[in-house]
Formats: C-alpha cells, sequence, structure tokens
C-alpha cells in the first residue's frame, strides 16, 4: 500500500500491512500519527498526516528492512534510510 502527501509518501509491503502486531507498533511510534489500525487491526495510512512526517526513522527502526518506506517527494522520491 502507498499513499502521498504533497512531500511525503509512505510505502508499506501489503504483508506487513496486513501484520496486525506491526500495525499496532507503527502506529505506537509514530509521533505525528501517520499510521493507524483498521477495525480489523490492520495498518491504515493517515494521508491527512502525511506531511507531518518529521523524518525521525521510527517507523522504519520498528519494522523489518524495507517494509516500510517513507519517500521524500520533495526530493526526486528519494528514500529515508
Ligand atoms: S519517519 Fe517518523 S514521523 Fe515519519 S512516518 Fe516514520 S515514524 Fe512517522
Amino acid at each position: 500500500m502507498r499513499a502521498d502527501g504533497v512531500f511525503i509518501a509512505v510505502e508499506v509491503d501489503d504483508r506487513a500491512a496486513a501484520d496486525r502486531e506491526l500495525a499496532n507498533k507503527l502506529t505506537e511510534v509514530c509521533p505525528v500519527d501517520i499510521y493507524a489500525q483498521r477495525g480489523d487491526g490492520t495498518l491504515e495510512i493517515v494521508e491527512r498526516n502525511l506531511d507531518e512526517c518529521v523524518l525521525c526513522r521510527l517507523c522504519l527502526d520498528a519494522s523489518p528492512d524495507g517494509a516500510v518506506k517513507v519517500i521524500k517527494r520533495y526530493d526526486n522520491e528519494a528514500v529515508l534510510v
């Protein structure tokens, strides 16, 4: 799944997005509430908050390598590493 703001996009691989435990962790760590859980516990990306991203990398640290990508649309789609 991918959701785009004006400056930031977030892409989460579908298997990771279906993992309720990971969805819960992402929901907890993001300081600006870009992640939430749907009623069934799977991941939701909160589009209206995307551009609030502070590039803190907490979501990257909380997830398996490559499962979550934070993409800087304002910088030629550069991926936060
Ligand atoms: S880098 Fe930080 S602010 Fe941006 S989506 Fe990840 S946890 Fe949220």
